[in-house]
């Protein structure tokens, strides 16, 4: 059957496209986390939607099943295969053709393996800002980006790679393409396809291609750190901001205490600018079409409000483009301290803005009383309510054993808190195969149900990521 399989794909796909070899597969088969490993009969390399189509119809009749992975940055697990070896892994790294810059649109049609931060160059030499940004935007894929509705560090002005994305092509399960590439703004017709694909990790469609929306660059970024005291009076800050700014805020990011002195110990040459480590550093950026000095001189103007409320204690203006760079780069780093560090206990999380205080003071207060010393790493998008509300084993204590006995209650008390708060147990970084009990613990029996019916809809025979997202 194996070879049956590899002999009939070897009729779509040059042979060098087709990896057997342990060697050749192994760098598809762990997740960035190094958390999940699994087993693959072969990796594929298709270069054309056709291909994939293709190949998707020869899993359907075959009954194997599909592993789509795109850059393989997702921090769930999403794109790792189970150790069954049965499963194939899908690439779309070859599929990486812009197909189109639409001036007038303001569009850009692009394939699936499209490199995220290649996508920002290509738009940006036609004028454009393309603005979906995050951390892994060196290597993870267009198609992973809608796969995941990755969010990112401009969420706030520009919405998440859902409100990014006006079309897309996708394999469906039975191996055929639909084709939804229209740069529309609106399109009433009906159900909404492109918005059931964006988000279902793999496990619905297989994207190919995508129309994306594309934005004026902006002609001056002011960037800033400050520094507060406690969760109130950073919220009232943002609150200012947004009156003030309006649609000039593209940034508002949180640091803690305890973040920095990750990014201190793993990356010295990444120092906080702000005296005396402040118990919180925000980033903000102001971004404007129009003149240089009337977003510089609003900056400073909202910050001397603020500064006169006694909302921020000090406050550091970016004096040219490598400092600001310096101040995204120390807040994107965080992740890679944490991983450097040890592996914990991560919560991407969504909680609103109202209900962010409280949150944060009682889950922090329950969770110290019940494991003494742990370490609480707490940044994220609070612009966007998205806190990564991270958990470390007490200094000296080894984070397997801490991670083996505790995993299950740490995350129980933290997703409780978050639905007595109304929040997500995912805010950006998706289901993958890491929190599928808790999607059937927390995001109620209704929904879980219909989530069910539209799989068993749009791919009968579970081809298609399955044990993603959902337990079938
Ligand atoms: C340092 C770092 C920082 C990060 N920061 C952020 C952040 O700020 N915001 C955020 O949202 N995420 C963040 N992430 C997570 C990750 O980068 C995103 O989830 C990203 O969108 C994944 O893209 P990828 O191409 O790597 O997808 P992969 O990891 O390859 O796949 C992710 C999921 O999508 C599916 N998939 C991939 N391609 C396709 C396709 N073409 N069709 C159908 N299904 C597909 C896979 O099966 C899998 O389920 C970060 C990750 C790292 C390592």
């Amino acid at each position: 059957m194996n070879q049956d399989f590899l002999i009939q794909v070897g009729a779509i796909l040059d042979s060098k496209y087709v990896l057997t070899e342990d060697a050749d597969k192994a760098p598809y088969l762990t997740d960035w986390r190094n958390r999940f490993t699994g087993r693959a009969l072969a990796v594929l390399l298709p270069s054309t939607s056709a291909e994939v189509a293709a190949i998707v119809k020869l899993c359907a009749n075959t009954k194997t099943a599909i592993v789509p992975q795109g850059g393989n940055t997702g921090l769930c697990g999403g794109a790792t295969p189970d150790q069954s070896g049965k499963q194939v892994i899908l690439s779309l790294k070859r599929m990486k053709q812009i197909r189109e810059i639409d001036v007038a649109n303001q569009t850009i049609s692009l394939e699936a393996g499209c490199i995220l931060q290649t996508i920002q160059e290509k738009a940006a030499e036609k004028g454009f800002l393309f603005p979906l940004s995050l951390g892994a935007e060196g290597s993870c894929m267009i198609g992973g980006n809608l796969a995941t509705n990755a969010g990112g560090t401009n969420v706030l002005r520009y919405g998440s790679t859902r409100d990014l994305c006006l079309g897309l092509e996708v394999v469906t399960a039975n191996g055929e393409i639909w084709n939804g590439m229209k740069g529309l703004r609106k399109d009433n017709t009906g159900y909404d396809l492109r918005d059931l694909y964006v988000g279902s990790e793999g496990t619905l469609g297989i994207i190919t291609a995508a129309v994306m929306k594309l934005y004026p660059l902006p002609i001056s970024q002011w960037t800033t750190l400050v520094a507060t005291q406690d969760i109130s009076s950073t919220i009232a800050l943002l609150n200012l901001f947004q009156q003030r700014a309006t649609s000039l805020l593209t940034g508002f990011e949180m640091m803690t205490k305890e973040s920095l002195t990750l990014i201190d110990k793993h990356f010295p040459q990444m120092a906080n600018p702000l005296k005396g480590s402040p118990p919180f550093t925000i980033l903000i950026e102001l971004s404007d079409h129009e003149s240089e000095d009337h977003v510089k001189q609003l900056l400073e103007a909202i910050l001397e409000e603020a500064l006169e409320s006694e909302l921020i204690t000090d406050a550091v203006i970016a004096s040219n483009l490598s400092q600001a760079n310096s101040f995204w780069h120390m807040r994107e780093h965080i992740t890679l301290a944490q991983a450097q560090e040890g592996a914990n206990l991560k919560h991407d999380i969504t909680i609103p803005l109202s209900a962010l205080d409280r949150f944060i003071s009682e889950t922090d207060a329950l969770i110290k009383a019940k494991y003494p010393g742990i370490r609480i790493i707490n940044f994220g998008h609070l612009g966007d309510g998205n806190l990564h509300y991270n958990v470390a084993p007490p200094e000296g204590v080894d984070f397997k054993a801490f991670n083996a006995a505790n995993e299950k209650p740490v995350h129980e008390l933290i997703y409780s808190q978050v639905e007595l708060c109304n929040g997500s147990i995912s805010a950006e970084h998706g289901v993958g195969q890491l929190k599928i009990d808790e999607l059937r613990a927390h995001k109620g029996e209704v929904a879980h149900e219909l989530m069910k019916s539209i799989k068993k809809a749009l791919d009968p025979q579970n081809i298609l990521n399955p044990r993603k997202v959902l337990s079938i």
